[in-house]
């Protein structure tokens, strides 16, 4: 079984490879990292290849699904939860097998938003460099109070209830918007529309997938709908925020404070070291210019839980595939590997 693993960083390689080779000691899962990302470009580098791993910055469009078919890929097996880079239509039409790794350690990325929200609350970033430089002053570092403040999640899956638990622990009011709601949030919150919910939050947290119906979720008619000087968090997809007028609210001053996990132009960035270029992109470089703005580098999910559970639920997606198991994992549930007699895997 030959699994070509694209967009492989050194931490791919000890948790994913780590664990195909304590599993498969003989190798029969013959695993090929790749240092860049999958796209039209890169897409013949996995000819031969029964399975590609991917991750959120992988293009796998139309051309690059067909061009991975052409090539003899038979299965695509997503290293995380979204899937908003896939064409889970074109690549139904081809009988490629597509899952994910639905949910690890929603947890993980629910803490993430928490640090990110107290960092920009408490303006620990700003401390942190003022005590490096000898300031002990304390001016401009003020913050307020979590306990007592409304915050509103956007979505209410996995990593939104995971947040209510850790936010009530604060003492916050809880209210949530999401189409389907659970019975499970009531326990924390109630659910109403997001017309209600903007005005009444201090804190807006967004955990929704991005979609055609959640794109720009956030853009000037619901920004113009927040409380002033409420907080966005958006630890989910950059694409869910107009990122232009985000930046609007922050100049105008209505939006009191921005932290992002995701950005929508981060496909160009994001997990590589651009220190020695000229970025160019004027919008993200201005943004990092405010002190009341946090962006992070799409890392919310990076805890040693997160990527051990990622590399077994990859690995079994694989297996269950591989053995014609059905997967509640699958995105696309149809596919089955080419026979190879060679394969223990393909035996099981
Ligand atoms: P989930 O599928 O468990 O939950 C998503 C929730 O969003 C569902 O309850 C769904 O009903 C709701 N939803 C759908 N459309 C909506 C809409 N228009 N408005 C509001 N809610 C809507 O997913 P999850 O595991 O909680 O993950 C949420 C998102 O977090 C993922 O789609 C992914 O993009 C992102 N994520 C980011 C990181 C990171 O490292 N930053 C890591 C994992 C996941």
């Amino acid at each position: 079984m030959k699994l070509a693993v694209f967009s492989a960083k050194p931490y791919d390689r000890e948790y994913l490879g780590g664990l195909a080779a304590k599993r498969d000691p003989l190798s029969e899962i013959e695993t090929n990292f790749l240092d860049f990302s999958l796209s039209s470009d890169t897409a013949a580098l996995a000819n031969g290849a029964d399975a590609v791993c991917v991750f959120v910055h992988d293009t796998l469009d139309a051309k690059v699904l067909q061009e991975l078919h052409a090539g003899g890929v038979r299965a695509i097996l997503l290293r995380c939860s979204g899937y908003n880079n896939v064409d889970l239509k074109e690549a139904e039409k081809l009988g490629l097998f597509v899952a994910n790794v639905p949910s690890y350690s929603p947890e993980a990325v629910a803490e993430f938003a928490v640090a990110l929200i107290q960092t920009l609350n408490r303006k620990t970033h700003r401390a942190y460099n003022r005590v490096r430089d000898g300031n002990f002053n304390l001016d401009g570092l003020l913050g307020r109070t979590l306990h007592g403040k409304t915050v509103g999640i956007v979505g209410v899956g996995r990593i939104g209830l995971a947040l209510a638990r850790i936010v009530q622990g604060f003492g916050c009011k809880l209210v949530a918007y999401d189409p389907s709601p659970t019975d499970v949030f009531k326990e924390y919150g109630e659910y109403t529309d997001l017309d209600t919910l903007l005005p009444q939050c201090d804190i807006v947290s967004l955990h929704c997938p991005l979609m055609d119906s959640t794109r720009h979720i956030i853009n000037e008619t619901t920004l113009a709908k927040m409380k002033q000087g409420a907080m966005l968090v958006n630890t989910s997809r950059g694409g869910l925020i107009d990122t232009g007028c985000v930046m609007k609210a922050l100049k105008s001053k209505h939006l009191g404070g921005l932290a992002l996990d995701v950005y929508e132009g981060e496909g160009a960035l994001f997990y590589n070291d651009h220190s020695g270029d000229i970025i160019d992109d004027d919008l993200l470089m201005r943004l990092t210019a405010f002190h009341n703005v946090v962006v992070c580098g799409h890392q919310a999910f990076f805890t040693e839980e997160a990527l051990t559970e990622i590399a077994e639920c990859t690995l079994r997606n694989l297996d269950d595939w591989s053995k014609g198991v059905p997967t509640r994992n699958a995105l696309v549930q149809v596919g089955r590997p080419m026979a190879r007699r060679d394969s223990r895997l393909a035996r099981l």
